[in-house]
């Protein structure tokens, strides 16, 4: 038998031990720092995913390692049957962060969004008045927020979907982008929430209309319904301001008075906020949407731990410190530029689309075809990871803390690997 590579060997482990619900690229990482990453034969990449945009703050970042390396040493999880002395400075901190009165700490992405499901509900019932029965969420097609029996019952997705039923009911779905399809949803009766994500990443990273999410915020408030926005992937300064929903305004936050900001009733939150070292989620809401959740009624045994707190508060001050923000607003236009003068010399690529550094390509050929999971391939041979989404779409969301520099540097192998094409 012929010797198998250290990286074939672990393939080879994953791939006997491991359920198969992933199809990964063929690399093998095991180093990061900031916009780096090198595989166990010692080879470096620019990481193009940033772990779905949780690692904005660059791999291993310093601060949150000591921050994390710190708190693992002093207490690292207590439960919410007691107070613990990180949990408070946390909720202030977020509270005055983001500009809401309470946080919901929880861990993942998608218990988040079950948070605020629950929420929605609870408020629906107690507050709107909405028979228990009858409540009803509105969603968009082509949406993801996350894995679980009851999110998975409103995708669009039958990869996410078929299978896994009975499914839960109460939701309604419309278009994506779509403000007739939202009015004449909450038209209807017992309409208690709109969930939406304000770009739709999973989808391909595609980017609604300017107006769509402060129409779409202001329609929910006149017909008294939850606006709930779903920022697990957006937020975080990853496309070009704090949170998506602050519109194209770059100051780091609390810009309720520029024009173009849309409070959300409801704010989820993950993957950035722990800038990828430990999971960390939470729903952001005012007081009487918040304590509609009473003691006993919700709860996690890890949400809310030590180690959370410390690092969220160290993964957010990282963003204000070194203006992430800003920078990927910059870099971002960089890199669409460059993809832009790409496609205008080849036909190979049709489209370049995001904000910020939340952006992605869309290769001209089927969805069914090859084409772009062969251009990743090869981009991780030229040093850089990317991944090909719905077939024929490929997003590239690096570190927020690329300096302009490695930006070119990175134009240069994607326009040299497709120029392979
Ligand atoms: C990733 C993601 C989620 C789910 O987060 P997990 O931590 O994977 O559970 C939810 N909503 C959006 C928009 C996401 O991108």
């Amino acid at each position: 038998m012929e010797t198998m590579t250290r990286t074939e060997e672990l393939i080879a482990l994953e791939n006997q031990y491991g359920a198969h619900n992933y199809h990964p690229l063929p690399v093998v990482l095991e180093k990061g720092n900031g916009v780096h990453v090198w595989d166990v034969e010692g080879k470096k990449y620019y990481d193009f995913l940033s772990a779905y945009s949780a690692v904005n703050q660059g791999h291993c970042h310093p601060h949150l390692v000591e921050t994390m390396q710190r708190q693992t040493e002093k207490l690292t999880l207590t439960s919410r049957a007691f107070y613990n002395a990180e949990l408070g400075k946390f909720d202030k901190f977020m509270s005055d962060f983001f500009n809401f009165d309470k946080v919901l700490p929880m861990n993942s992405g998608a218990e988040a969004v079950e948070t605020a499901l629950k929420l929605c509900r609870k408020w629906g019932h107690e507050v709107k008045g909405v028979k228990e029965t009858t409540g009803k969420i509105i969603v968009c097609d082509q949406n993801f927020h996350g894995r679980t029996t009851t999110i998975i019952s409103f995708s669009s997705d039958p990869d996410a979907k078929n299978g896994y039923g009975p499914y839960t009911p109460g939701f309604e779905m419309i278009p994506y982008n779509d403000l007739d399809a939202l009015e004449k949803a909450l038209d209807g009766e017992d309409v208690i929430g709109f969930m939406v994500e304000p770009i739709q990443g999973e989808a391909g990273v595609v980017v609604p209309d300017a107006d769509y999410i402060p129409k779409a915020a202001a329609m929910c408030k006149e017909h008294n319904v939850l606006f709930i926005a779903d920022e697990v992937q957006t937020g975080i300064a990853r496309t070009g301001s704090l949170l998506r929903v602050c519109g194209d305004c770059s100051c780091e936050n609390k810009c309720e008075q520029q024009a173009t900001y849309t409070r959300p009733d409801i704010l989820i939150l993950g993957k950035a906020l722990s800038g990828g070292m430990y999971p960390v989620s939470a729903v952001l809401a005012d007081d009487p949407i918040m304590l509609c959740i009473q003691p006993g009624q919700h709860g996690s045994t890890f949400g809310g731990n030590p180690i959370a707190a410390q690092v969220a508060m160290a993964a957010l001050e990282v963003v204000s410190n070194e203006n992430l923000a800003q920078n990927a607003r910059k870099l971002g236009e960089r890199f669409r530029a460059g993809m832009q003068a790409i496609i205008d010399k080849r036909d190979l690529v049709s489209l370049v689309r995001g904000r910020g550094l939340l952006n992605a390509i869309v290769i001209n050929d089927s969805p069914d075809s090859k084409t772009a999971w062969n251009i990743c391939v090869r981009l991780a041979e030229n040093g850089l990871l990317a991944k090909p989404t719905h077939g024929n779409i490929i997003r590239f969301a690096p570190p927020l803390v690329m300096t302009e520099e490695q930006m070119d540097e990175c134009i240069a192998i994607i326009e040299k690997t497709l120029a392979e094409f």
